[in-house]
């Protein structure tokens, strides 16, 4: 039942050979939540986008395994089609497309892939409407074009849809709490473990404790300098919360 299998992975940035992964190593099983914490430039982002593929990274080393199968042997968009799934820091406003075409195409791509018929616009409207209510979300919300004039808390909600709509087996979450207020932060939260099946995980990518009391982790772990310092439960996160990351640093010894 492991759904991601990452070991000795090494990357570097594609256009200036600039090392940021030094040999992360991380296992994630079904049924699991993932914190990666860190301080800005510990590579959390970096990890998150090679996995999925990202243009601007090379791996010049390692392995990672997703469902048995080598991701790095895949392009970008079958592994979203195998059910990986990114969340964007900053996530990018597409003019011209409404958010319901959006998700009705990145919906159709998976379902083709899985071998499952596409959805017709009124089917996916039926399929969408559920996921929509759960998140708090306005069906007006639909017409909109994707980001576009969004306000960071309706980007959050929206990467959450289209998650929802993915039905994505491993979901990372960047900073999915930036910028969020306490009351955007709890609806995500709540929509995010909303999501949450036996048969799925989440690796959620966090600077702060603050979401961690909301979706709880099984695994924390500590990112410094592009590798994993050290792994640990909840308490870690609260340990590092007390004392910085320099207490973390001197537990890993
Ligand atoms: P984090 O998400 O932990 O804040 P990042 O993965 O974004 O860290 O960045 C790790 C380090 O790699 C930083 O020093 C950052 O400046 C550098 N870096 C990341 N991506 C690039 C890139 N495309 N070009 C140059 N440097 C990069
Ligand atoms: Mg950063
Ligand atoms: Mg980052």
């Amino acid at each position: 039942n492991v759904l991601l299998e990452v070991k000795g992975l090494t990357a570097v940035v594609a256009d200036s050979g600039k090392e940021i992964l030094r040999g992360v190593d991380l296992v994630i099983r079904v049924g699991e939540v993932h914190a990666i914490m860190g301080k800005n430039g510990s590579g959390k982002s970096t990890l998150s986008k090679v996995l999925v593929g990202h243009p601007d990274y090379e791996v010049t080393g390692g392995t990672a395994m997703f469902k048995g199968e080598n991701l790095f042997e895949k392009v970008p968009e079958e592994r979203s089609h195998a059910g990986l799934f990114l969340s964007f820091q900053s996530p990018i406003e597409v003019p011209g497309v409404s958010n319901m075409d959006f998700l009705r195409m990145a919906c159709n791509a998976r379902r083709t892939a899985l071998g499952l018929p596409e959805l017709g616009p009124l089917e996916f409207y039926g399929f969408l409407s559920p996921k929509l209510a759960a998140l708090n979300m306005d069906p007006s919300f639909l017409d909109r074009n994707v980001n576009e004039g969004f306000s960071g808390g309706e980007k959050k909600r929206n990467e959450i849809l289209q998650l929802a709509v993915l039905e994505a087996d491993l979901a990372i979450l960047d900073e999915i709490d930036s910028g969020l207020d306490v009351d955007a932060l709890r609806d995500v939260a709540s929509a995010v473990n909303g999501l949450r099946r036996p048969g799925n995980a989440l690796l959620m990518i966090t600077h702060y404790q603050r979401l961690l009391d909301y979706i709880k982790p099984t695994y924390v772990h500590i990112m410094e300098a592009g590798q994993i310092i050290k792994t640990g439960d909840t308490s870690l996160a609260s340990q590092l919360e007390a004392g910085g990351y320099k207490a973390i640093r001197d537990l890993a010894g």
